[in-house]
């Protein structure tokens, strides 16, 4: 489903093969639009968008109150560094302590989840005067060297060989309380967790399993730091998916739906860890910047306003009530917490999600080759799902309605019943 399209069919397409790194894998389809949780490609076709932008779109495509904050906000001012104080980062570091855990009022603003941990990772550095680090088997952190060192998937991290420096990284086996207990040592500066493993598999953690680590890592003087990356934002039926767990750590790294689509991310931290950093120990050049800020501004008060956790547990249980009422022998298991949701199935997930865009109009993601990921809008409406669900159980039981219309209109064009060639309607 992401191999270079072998027949570009648009000006944009052809171009963007031509001058793209090509490093990502593409689909053969250019988006051009989206509102809620519908997105248009150039052809005007529409999709139900279970993608979101990996998890960024909480909010919906394009929410009246982002759009409206962002179009104020460029007219006054759109960048200002962090060593001068302005207003919209004022009151957006303001609304993001008012949804973060109590004691986690301390905030470095960078642009991205991988920006994040690589703060994480240094705040953790000083914070504790330790520097080794326990990582989840599963777990995924982001792409840059300082992060990868995080992330577990030998795929990411093998064609850079040793200038991923691991050294200082032990992976356990996420769940595994006794493996973890026996990692964590005075010399652990934090154990990274994700509440729900996302490209891991939508995996959520046991109870006993996030309780057993906060306690562990308190005995051993260790941080711990929850990669609330994907989990954060009402994702998971919660402000946050640490909040299911009666759990404060001492750090969560933020990013994807927090700036309701603008790029933003944010290291959020106990203000004894912060203080522990020199003065000078990291920055940055756009992070905090004014239109990013008002644009999270904007998103955090639309998701307090329309009760966009609450939605996300109620959809949520509805969304995999019904995936798991569909009666297929290809599927193992329906998992998730939230809207944050995978179904496994007995064999590679990539061709029912290609079936899903190409057929049904409806983007999914994968997350390990077997798992189908939804990670959609939280606005996404019942009926939406209802069809995603209708389109998934289609597509399982191998029934393909743009190819049986496609196999009809050739029969009767052959029967002379309708001019040749006639365009399929797709939407
Ligand atoms: C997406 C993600 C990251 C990386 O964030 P980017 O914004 O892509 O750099 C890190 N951790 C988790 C859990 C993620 O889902």
């Amino acid at each position: 489903m992401t191999g270079a399209p072998t027949h570009p069919q648009s000006k944009w397409l052809e171009a963007e093969l031509k001058y793209d790194s090509r490093v990502v894998g593409k689909h053969e389809v250019v988006m051009t639009r989206g509102l809620g949780a519908t997105v248009w490609d150039e052809s005007g076709r529409s999709y139900i968008d279970c993608v979101a932008g990996y998890g960024v779109a909480n909010v919906g495509h394009s929410h009246p109150d982002v759009v409206r904050a962002i179009k104020e906000q460029v007219d006054r001012l759109i960048v200002m560094p962090q060593s001068l104080p302005n207003d919209k980062r004022a009151e957006f570091l303001s609304e993001l302590v008012s949804v973060t855990p109590a004691g986690l009022d301390r905030v470095f603003l960078c642009n991205s989840g991988t920006e994040a941990m690589e703060a994480a990772k240094k705040f953790a550095i000083t914070g504790t005067g330790r520097k080794r680090f326990v990582s989840m088997k599963r777990g995924f952190s982001g792409r840059s060297l300082g992060a990868l060192a995080f992330t577990w998937e030998p795929k990411y991290r093998e064609p850079f060989g040793d200038a991923v420096d691991n050294r200082n990284v032990d992976f356990v086996t996420y769940g595994n309380i006794e493996e973890l207990r026996a990692a964590v040592t005075s010399d652990t500066a934090a154990v990274i967790l994700e509440a729900v493993q996302g490209e891991g598999g939508v995996r959520p953690a046991t109870l006993e399993f996030m309780q057993e680590a906060r306690r562990i890592t308190q005995e051993k003087g260790a941080l711990l730091i929850l990669d609330e990356i994907q989990t954060g934002f009402c994702r998971t039926g919660k402000f946050f998916a640490a909040e299911h767990y009666g759990v404060v750590p001492d750090g969560m790294t933020l990013a994807k739906a927090m700036g309701g689509g603008i790029p933003i991310g944010a290291f959020v931290m106990t203000q004894e860890v912060a203080d522990r950093m020199p003065a000078g120990g990291h920055g940055g050049t756009f992070g905090g910047n004014p239109l990013a800020m008002a644009a999270g501004v904007a998103t955090i008060r639309a998701m307090k306003r329309e009760g966009m956790a609450e939605q996300a547990r109620e959809k949520g249980e509805y969304f995999m009530e019904r995936l798991r009422a569909i009666q297929s022998p290809k599927i193992r298991e329906v998992r998730g917490l939230g809207l944050m949701i995978g179904v496994e199935l007995k064999e590679k997930s990539a061709p029912y999600i290609h079936a899903l865009e190409h057929d049904e109009g409806v983007l999914a993601l994968q997350a390990t080759p077997l798992v189908v990921r939804f990670l959609p809008p939280v606005t996404i409406s019942r009926e939406q799902i209802d069809a995603v669900v209708a389109a998934f159980e289609r597509v399982l039981s191998g029934v393909n309605p743009r190819a049986e219309r496609q196999a009809q209109l050739a029969a009767q064009a052959a029967a002379g019943e309708t001019a040749q060639g006639e365009a399929i309607q797709t939407e």
